[in-house]
Protein backbone atom coordinates (compact mmCIF):
# COMPACT_ATOMS: atom_id res chain seq x y z
CA UNK A 1 0.00 0.00 0.00
CA UNK A 2 0.93 3.45 -0.78
CA UNK A 3 0.43 6.98 0.54
CA UNK A 4 1.60 10.42 -0.95
CA UNK A 5 1.44 13.72 1.08
CA UNK A 6 3.53 17.15 1.06
CA UNK A 7 4.73 17.32 4.73
CA UNK A 8 5.17 13.86 6.79
CA UNK A 9 5.93 14.34 10.51
CA UNK A 10 7.20 11.26 12.58
CA UNK A 11 5.95 11.92 15.94
CA UNK A 12 3.37 13.42 17.54
CA UNK A 13 4.67 14.80 20.62
CA UNK A 14 4.43 18.46 20.98
CA UNK A 15 6.94 19.66 18.18
CA UNK A 16 5.66 17.53 15.78
CA UNK A 17 2.04 18.34 16.33
CA UNK A 18 3.21 22.52 16.41
CA UNK A 19 4.97 21.92 12.93
CA UNK A 20 2.22 19.92 11.66
CA UNK A 21 -0.63 22.33 12.30
CA UNK A 22 1.64 25.66 11.22
CA UNK A 23 1.82 24.08 8.26
CA UNK A 24 -1.64 22.16 8.05
CA UNK A 25 -2.79 26.06 8.55
CA UNK A 26 -0.87 27.21 5.51
CA UNK A 27 -2.35 24.75 3.15
CA UNK A 28 -0.11 22.06 2.90
CA UNK A 29 -1.11 18.53 3.06
CA UNK A 30 0.11 17.14 6.11
CA UNK A 31 0.28 13.68 7.68
CA UNK A 32 1.43 12.70 11.05
CA UNK A 33 2.58 9.33 11.77
CA UNK A 34 2.96 8.05 15.58
CA UNK A 35 4.26 4.85 17.11
CA UNK A 36 2.00 5.29 19.86
CA UNK A 37 -1.94 4.11 20.34
CA UNK A 38 -2.65 7.59 21.87
CA UNK A 39 -1.54 11.12 22.14
CA UNK A 40 0.50 12.09 24.99
CA UNK A 41 0.80 8.61 26.36
CA UNK A 42 3.17 7.42 27.69
CA UNK A 43 4.10 10.77 29.76
CA UNK A 44 7.50 11.43 30.29
CA UNK A 45 7.75 15.02 31.64
CA UNK A 46 7.93 17.00 34.89
CA UNK A 47 5.30 19.61 32.92
CA UNK A 48 6.55 22.98 33.93
CA UNK A 49 6.52 25.61 31.46
CA UNK A 50 6.75 29.66 31.20
CA UNK A 51 4.05 31.28 29.67
CA UNK A 52 5.79 31.58 26.55
CA UNK A 53 4.44 28.08 25.94
CA UNK A 54 1.03 29.05 26.77
CA UNK A 55 1.39 32.08 24.63
CA UNK A 56 2.42 30.37 21.70
CA UNK A 57 0.05 27.29 21.82
CA UNK A 58 -2.60 29.33 23.42
CA UNK A 59 -4.56 28.86 26.95
CA UNK A 60 -6.10 25.63 27.63
CA UNK A 61 -7.65 23.67 30.28
CA UNK A 62 -4.49 21.31 30.59
CA UNK A 63 -3.24 24.03 32.93
CA UNK A 64 -3.19 22.69 36.22
CA UNK A 65 -1.48 25.51 38.88
CA UNK A 66 0.71 28.45 38.77
CA UNK A 67 3.88 28.35 40.66
CA UNK A 68 5.27 31.03 42.53
CA UNK A 69 8.20 30.22 44.37
CA UNK A 70 10.97 27.64 43.93
CA UNK A 71 13.14 26.32 46.77
CA UNK A 72 16.16 25.00 46.46
CA UNK A 73 18.34 22.71 48.50
CA UNK A 74 21.34 21.42 48.66
CA UNK A 75 22.96 18.39 49.48
CA UNK A 76 23.34 19.41 53.13
CA UNK A 77 20.36 20.45 53.34
CA UNK A 78 21.30 24.72 52.64
CA UNK A 79 17.69 25.97 51.03
CA UNK A 80 17.22 28.95 49.19
CA UNK A 81 13.89 29.97 48.66
CA UNK A 82 13.08 32.21 45.24
CA UNK A 83 9.76 33.54 44.41
CA UNK A 84 9.11 33.22 40.95
CA UNK A 85 9.40 36.77 38.99
CA UNK A 86 7.83 35.54 35.74
CA UNK A 87 4.20 33.18 35.39
CA UNK A 88 5.17 29.70 35.65
CA UNK A 89 3.05 26.90 34.90
CA UNK A 90 2.45 23.14 36.20
CA UNK A 91 0.90 21.64 33.23
CA UNK A 92 -0.86 18.29 32.64
CA UNK A 93 1.68 17.14 30.15
CA UNK A 94 -0.82 14.55 28.72
CA UNK A 95 -3.82 16.64 28.43
CA UNK A 96 -1.54 19.62 26.75
CA UNK A 97 -0.46 17.12 24.14
CA UNK A 98 -3.57 16.52 23.03
CA UNK A 99 -4.49 19.82 22.74
CA UNK A 100 -1.95 20.63 20.39
CA UNK A 101 -3.21 17.52 18.84
CA UNK A 102 -6.60 18.94 17.96
CA UNK A 103 -5.30 22.23 17.14
CA UNK A 104 -3.22 20.06 14.36
CA UNK A 105 -6.07 18.13 13.34
CA UNK A 106 -8.73 21.18 13.18
CA UNK A 107 -6.14 22.51 10.86
CA UNK A 108 -6.15 19.70 8.38
CA UNK A 109 -3.31 17.58 9.55
CA UNK A 110 -4.04 13.95 9.32
CA UNK A 111 -3.14 11.99 12.51
CA UNK A 112 -2.21 8.40 12.13
CA UNK A 113 -1.72 6.31 15.09
CA UNK A 114 -0.43 2.85 15.66
CA UNK A 115 2.32 3.55 13.17
CA UNK A 116 5.96 3.44 13.45
CA UNK A 117 8.26 4.69 11.07
CA UNK A 118 10.67 1.99 10.40
CA UNK A 119 12.79 3.28 7.97
CA UNK A 120 13.46 6.73 5.98
CA UNK A 121 15.20 6.26 2.49
CA UNK A 122 15.44 9.45 0.44
CA UNK A 123 11.94 10.54 -0.37
CA UNK A 124 10.03 8.00 1.36
CA UNK A 125 9.24 6.09 4.72
CA UNK A 126 8.02 2.99 5.82
CA UNK A 127 5.43 3.06 8.09
CA UNK A 128 4.17 -0.52 8.72
CA UNK A 129 3.18 -1.91 5.30
CA UNK A 130 2.81 1.19 3.91
CA UNK A 131 4.95 3.09 1.91
CA UNK A 132 4.72 6.96 2.30
CA UNK A 133 6.37 9.45 -0.33
CA UNK A 134 6.54 12.86 1.34
CA UNK A 135 8.07 16.24 -0.55
CA UNK A 136 9.38 16.93 3.06
CA UNK A 137 10.09 14.87 5.79
CA UNK A 138 10.14 15.98 9.56
CA UNK A 139 11.58 13.61 12.43
CA UNK A 140 10.26 15.18 15.42
CA UNK A 141 10.96 11.44 17.36
CA UNK A 142 11.82 12.69 20.44
CA UNK A 143 15.12 12.50 22.64
CA UNK A 144 15.80 8.71 21.45
CA UNK A 145 16.61 9.82 17.95
CA UNK A 146 16.87 6.53 16.13
CA UNK A 147 15.78 7.27 12.71
CA UNK A 148 17.66 10.89 12.86
CA UNK A 149 20.72 8.94 13.28
CA UNK A 150 20.19 6.20 10.98
CA UNK A 151 19.67 8.75 8.03
CA UNK A 152 23.03 10.79 9.36
CA UNK A 153 21.56 14.21 10.29
CA UNK A 154 22.02 14.08 13.90
CA UNK A 155 25.08 12.55 16.02
CA UNK A 156 25.04 10.24 18.89
CA UNK A 157 24.29 13.12 21.76
CA UNK A 158 24.94 12.43 25.94
CA UNK A 159 21.35 11.43 26.72
CA UNK A 160 20.61 11.27 30.72
CA UNK A 161 17.65 8.69 31.89
CA UNK A 162 14.76 10.78 34.29
CA UNK A 163 12.75 9.25 36.08
CA UNK A 164 9.43 10.38 38.18
CA UNK A 165 6.65 8.93 40.49
CA UNK A 166 3.74 10.79 40.74
CA UNK A 167 2.15 10.26 44.17
CA UNK A 168 0.52 10.73 47.15
CA UNK A 169 1.73 13.44 49.64
CA UNK A 170 -0.12 15.64 52.51
CA UNK A 171 3.10 18.37 52.38
CA UNK A 172 2.49 19.34 48.72
CA UNK A 173 2.38 23.07 48.14
CA UNK A 174 0.17 23.65 45.07
CA UNK A 175 2.73 27.04 43.99
CA UNK A 176 5.88 25.59 44.94
CA UNK A 177 8.26 23.56 42.92
CA UNK A 178 11.24 22.14 45.19
CA UNK A 179 15.19 21.42 43.44
CA UNK A 180 17.14 19.15 44.71
CA UNK A 181 21.17 19.27 44.31
CA UNK A 182 23.38 16.48 45.09
CA UNK A 183 25.62 14.28 42.95
CA UNK A 184 25.44 11.12 45.17
CA UNK A 185 21.33 11.18 44.55
CA UNK A 186 21.22 12.46 41.10
CA UNK A 187 24.97 12.52 39.36
CA UNK A 188 25.41 15.51 36.74
CA UNK A 189 21.20 16.39 36.97
CA UNK A 190 19.04 16.80 40.20
CA UNK A 191 15.67 16.36 41.22
CA UNK A 192 12.39 17.77 41.65
CA UNK A 193 9.24 17.75 43.20
CA UNK A 194 6.11 19.42 41.55
CA UNK A 195 2.67 19.99 42.91
CA UNK A 196 -0.06 17.84 39.80
CA UNK A 197 -3.29 19.16 41.51
CA UNK A 198 -3.57 17.15 44.35
CA UNK A 199 -0.69 15.25 43.42
CA UNK A 200 2.94 15.30 43.79
CA UNK A 201 5.23 14.68 40.63
CA UNK A 202 8.82 13.33 42.56
CA UNK A 203 11.22 12.85 40.05
CA UNK A 204 15.37 13.51 39.09
CA UNK A 205 17.42 12.38 35.80
CA UNK A 206 21.24 11.90 36.02
CA UNK A 207 24.28 9.37 34.61
CA UNK A 208 23.16 6.29 36.80
CA UNK A 209 21.46 3.20 35.94
CA UNK A 210 17.67 3.29 36.27
CA UNK A 211 17.34 1.09 39.63
CA UNK A 212 20.17 3.74 41.55
CA UNK A 213 17.65 6.62 39.52
CA UNK A 214 14.62 5.18 41.29
CA UNK A 215 15.61 4.49 44.57
CA UNK A 216 17.58 8.36 44.29
CA UNK A 217 13.71 9.45 43.40
CA UNK A 218 12.09 7.73 46.45
CA UNK A 219 14.41 8.85 48.96
CA UNK A 220 13.04 12.68 47.61
CA UNK A 221 9.50 11.03 47.78
CA UNK A 222 10.05 9.97 51.53
CA UNK A 223 10.77 13.58 52.50
CA UNK A 224 7.49 14.60 51.11
CA UNK A 225 6.27 11.74 53.30
CA UNK A 226 4.75 10.71 50.70
CA UNK A 227 1.26 7.95 50.78
CA UNK A 228 0.65 6.37 47.79
CA UNK A 229 2.03 5.57 44.48
CA UNK A 230 -0.42 6.69 41.58
CA UNK A 231 2.35 6.21 38.76
CA UNK A 232 5.98 5.63 37.11
CA UNK A 233 7.19 7.24 34.44
CA UNK A 234 10.90 7.16 32.90
CA UNK A 235 12.39 8.85 29.59
CA UNK A 236 15.59 10.19 28.09
CA UNK A 237 16.88 13.75 28.05
CA UNK A 238 18.98 15.03 25.64
CA UNK A 239 21.85 17.64 26.54
CA UNK A 240 23.58 18.62 23.36
CA UNK A 241 22.09 20.93 20.40
CA UNK A 242 22.85 19.74 17.34
CA UNK A 243 23.57 22.35 14.66
CA UNK A 244 23.16 19.95 12.05
CA UNK A 245 19.56 19.37 11.39
CA UNK A 246 18.83 18.82 7.80
CA UNK A 247 20.00 16.85 5.25
CA UNK A 248 17.98 17.17 1.59
CA UNK A 249 14.49 17.66 2.12
CA UNK A 250 14.79 15.56 5.26
CA UNK A 251 14.63 17.69 8.93
CA UNK A 252 14.90 16.87 12.49
CA UNK A 253 13.43 19.12 15.39
CA UNK A 254 12.67 19.10 18.83
CA UNK A 255 14.44 16.92 21.48
CA UNK A 256 15.79 14.69 18.65
CA UNK A 257 17.49 17.58 17.71
CA UNK A 258 18.78 18.40 21.02
CA UNK A 259 16.87 21.26 21.45
CA UNK A 260 16.63 21.50 24.59
CA UNK A 261 17.76 23.75 27.52
CA UNK A 262 20.23 21.14 29.13
CA UNK A 263 20.64 22.78 32.76
CA UNK A 264 17.12 21.77 33.24
CA UNK A 265 16.28 19.36 30.44
CA UNK A 266 13.23 21.40 29.78
CA UNK A 267 12.34 20.87 25.88
CA UNK A 268 8.83 21.88 25.09
CA UNK A 269 9.38 25.89 24.70
CA UNK A 270 12.86 25.53 22.44
CA UNK A 271 11.48 22.99 20.25
CA UNK A 272 8.50 24.94 19.50
CA UNK A 273 10.57 27.55 18.87
CA UNK A 274 11.97 25.59 16.83
CA UNK A 275 9.38 24.22 14.68
CA UNK A 276 8.22 27.48 14.15
CA UNK A 277 11.53 28.30 12.58
CA UNK A 278 11.29 25.12 10.29
CA UNK A 279 7.32 25.67 9.52
CA UNK A 280 8.87 29.02 8.42
CA UNK A 281 11.64 27.88 6.42
CA UNK A 282 9.84 25.34 4.65
CA UNK A 283 7.55 27.24 3.45
CA UNK A 284 9.62 29.46 2.13
CA UNK A 285 11.85 27.05 0.31
CA UNK A 286 8.47 25.71 -1.03
CA UNK A 287 7.72 28.91 -2.55
CA UNK A 288 10.59 29.03 -4.51
CA UNK A 289 12.81 31.28 -2.11
CA UNK A 290 16.55 30.06 -2.09
CA UNK A 291 17.07 29.53 1.48
CA UNK A 292 21.06 28.87 2.35
CA UNK A 293 20.78 28.53 6.15
CA UNK A 294 19.78 25.90 8.12
CA UNK A 295 16.47 26.51 9.62
CA UNK A 296 17.54 26.82 13.08
CA UNK A 297 19.80 30.21 12.41
CA UNK A 298 16.16 32.13 12.24
CA UNK A 299 16.24 32.08 15.64
CA UNK A 300 19.74 33.28 16.44
CA UNK A 301 18.71 34.43 20.69
CA UNK A 302 17.44 30.51 21.08
CA UNK A 303 19.82 28.66 19.28
CA UNK A 304 23.01 30.72 21.00
CA UNK A 305 21.01 30.33 24.19
CA UNK A 306 20.94 26.38 24.06
CA UNK A 307 24.79 26.34 23.33
CA UNK A 308 25.38 28.15 26.24
CA UNK A 309 23.05 26.24 28.41
CA UNK A 310 24.80 22.96 27.34
CA UNK A 311 27.94 25.07 28.15
CA UNK A 312 26.41 25.59 31.44
CA UNK A 313 24.98 22.21 31.91
CA UNK A 314 28.89 21.16 31.17
CA UNK A 315 29.97 23.27 33.85
CA UNK A 316 27.60 23.35 36.89
CA UNK A 317 27.29 18.94 36.49
CA UNK A 318 30.42 18.70 37.21
CA UNK A 319 30.71 20.36 40.38
CA UNK A 320 31.29 18.16 43.45
CA UNK A 321 28.65 18.57 46.40
CA UNK A 322 30.60 20.98 48.12
CA UNK A 323 30.35 23.69 45.99
CA UNK A 324 26.44 22.98 45.66
CA UNK A 325 26.57 23.64 49.09
CA UNK A 326 28.49 27.04 48.50
CA UNK A 327 26.50 27.87 45.39
CA UNK A 328 23.12 27.21 47.60
CA UNK A 329 24.35 29.47 50.52
CA UNK A 330 25.42 32.25 47.97
CA UNK A 331 21.88 32.11 45.83
CA UNK A 332 19.84 32.84 49.40
CA UNK A 333 21.70 35.30 50.09
CA UNK A 334 21.71 36.59 46.70
CA UNK A 335 17.92 35.73 45.50
CA UNK A 336 17.52 38.21 43.17
CA UNK A 337 20.07 36.62 40.88
CA UNK A 338 17.67 33.94 40.19
CA UNK A 339 14.78 35.80 40.81
CA UNK A 340 15.82 38.27 38.00
CA UNK A 341 16.91 35.10 35.64
CA UNK A 342 14.32 34.80 32.48
CA UNK A 343 13.05 31.55 32.70
CA UNK A 344 13.40 30.22 29.38
CA UNK A 345 16.66 32.03 29.23
CA UNK A 346 18.97 30.71 31.51
CA UNK A 347 22.13 32.12 30.44
CA UNK A 348 20.91 35.63 31.76
CA UNK A 349 21.80 34.15 35.25
CA UNK A 350 25.39 34.77 34.94
CA UNK A 351 24.88 38.64 33.99
CA UNK A 352 22.60 38.74 37.13
CA UNK A 353 24.99 36.28 39.21
CA UNK A 354 28.22 38.72 38.86
CA UNK A 355 26.94 41.80 38.28
CA UNK A 356 24.23 43.43 40.68
CA UNK A 357 24.04 46.49 42.50
CA UNK A 358 26.99 48.05 40.86
CA UNK A 359 29.34 45.33 42.34
CA UNK A 360 31.22 42.60 40.67
CA UNK A 361 30.35 39.31 42.60
CA UNK A 362 32.85 36.41 41.77
CA UNK A 363 32.48 33.38 43.54
CA UNK A 364 34.84 30.60 42.77
CA UNK A 365 32.55 28.99 40.80
CA UNK A 366 31.60 31.42 38.74
CA UNK A 367 35.08 32.25 37.48
CA UNK A 368 35.28 28.48 36.49
CA UNK A 369 32.22 28.73 34.59
CA UNK A 370 33.63 32.05 32.76
CA UNK A 371 36.80 30.51 31.80
CA UNK A 372 34.99 27.42 30.30
CA UNK A 373 32.38 29.42 28.29
CA UNK A 374 35.13 31.21 27.11
CA UNK A 375 36.86 28.53 25.92
CA UNK A 376 36.01 28.25 22.58
CA UNK A 377 37.14 24.30 21.94
CA UNK A 378 34.54 23.27 24.56
CA UNK A 379 31.39 22.23 22.94
C1 LIG B 1 11.64 13.12 33.03
C2 LIG B 1 11.46 14.29 32.11
C3 LIG B 1 10.98 15.50 32.60
C4 LIG B 1 10.83 16.59 31.75
N1 LIG B 1 10.30 17.76 32.24
C5 LIG B 1 10.13 18.83 31.42
C6 LIG B 1 9.55 20.04 31.89
O1 LIG B 1 9.18 20.15 33.07
N2 LIG B 1 9.42 21.08 31.04
C7 LIG B 1 9.81 20.99 29.74
O2 LIG B 1 9.70 21.98 29.00
N3 LIG B 1 10.32 19.85 29.24
C8 LIG B 1 10.49 18.77 30.05
N4 LIG B 1 11.00 17.59 29.55
C9 LIG B 1 11.37 17.55 28.14
C10 LIG B 1 10.15 17.43 27.24
O3 LIG B 1 9.38 16.33 27.64
C11 LIG B 1 10.64 17.26 25.80
O4 LIG B 1 11.55 18.30 25.51
C12 LIG B 1 9.49 17.32 24.81
O5 LIG B 1 8.60 16.27 25.02
C13 LIG B 1 10.06 17.24 23.40
O6 LIG B 1 9.02 17.14 22.49
P1 LIG B 1 9.23 16.34 21.11
O7 LIG B 1 7.95 16.52 20.38
O8 LIG B 1 10.52 16.76 20.48
O9 LIG B 1 9.46 14.83 21.54
P2 LIG B 1 8.49 13.83 22.32
O10 LIG B 1 7.58 14.55 23.23
O11 LIG B 1 9.38 12.79 22.90
O12 LIG B 1 7.60 13.21 21.18
C14 LIG B 1 8.14 12.31 20.24
C15 LIG B 1 7.02 11.44 19.70
O13 LIG B 1 7.51 10.67 18.63
C16 LIG B 1 7.01 9.36 18.72
N5 LIG B 1 7.93 8.48 17.99
C17 LIG B 1 9.22 8.19 18.29
N6 LIG B 1 9.75 7.39 17.36
C18 LIG B 1 8.78 7.18 16.42
C19 LIG B 1 8.74 6.45 15.21
N7 LIG B 1 9.78 5.77 14.73
N8 LIG B 1 7.59 6.44 14.51
C20 LIG B 1 6.49 7.14 14.94
N9 LIG B 1 6.48 7.84 16.10
C21 LIG B 1 7.62 7.88 16.82
C22 LIG B 1 6.96 9.09 20.22
O14 LIG B 1 6.06 8.04 20.52
C23 LIG B 1 6.50 10.45 20.74
O15 LIG B 1 5.10 10.54 20.81
C24 LIG B 1 11.17 16.48 30.38
C25 LIG B 1 11.65 15.25 29.89
C26 LIG B 1 11.79 14.16 30.73
C27 LIG B 1 12.29 12.86 30.18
Amino acid sequence: MSLRTEIAVVGAGPVGLRTAWNLARHGFDVSVFERGSEIGSPVRCAGLVSSRVLDIVGRGDYVLSRITCAKIVSPSGITATIPSRESVFSIDRRAFDRFIAKKAADAGAEIFLRSPVKNIISSSLKVRDLEVRANYIIIAEGAEAVLSRKVGIVKKNTVLTGYEVLVTSDESNPSEVTVFLDQRLFPRFFGWAIPKGELLLVGGAGLLPGNALRSSVMEIAKRFGYRGVIGHYSGPIPTRPSLRVQRDNIFCVGDCAGQVKATTGGGIYMGLVFADALSEHIEEIHSGRSVRRAYIYRRPREIREIILDYKLWRWYSSLPNDSYDRLVYFLNENSDIIYRTVYDYHSTVLLHGMFTKGKIRIIKEVLLLLIALLNPFWR
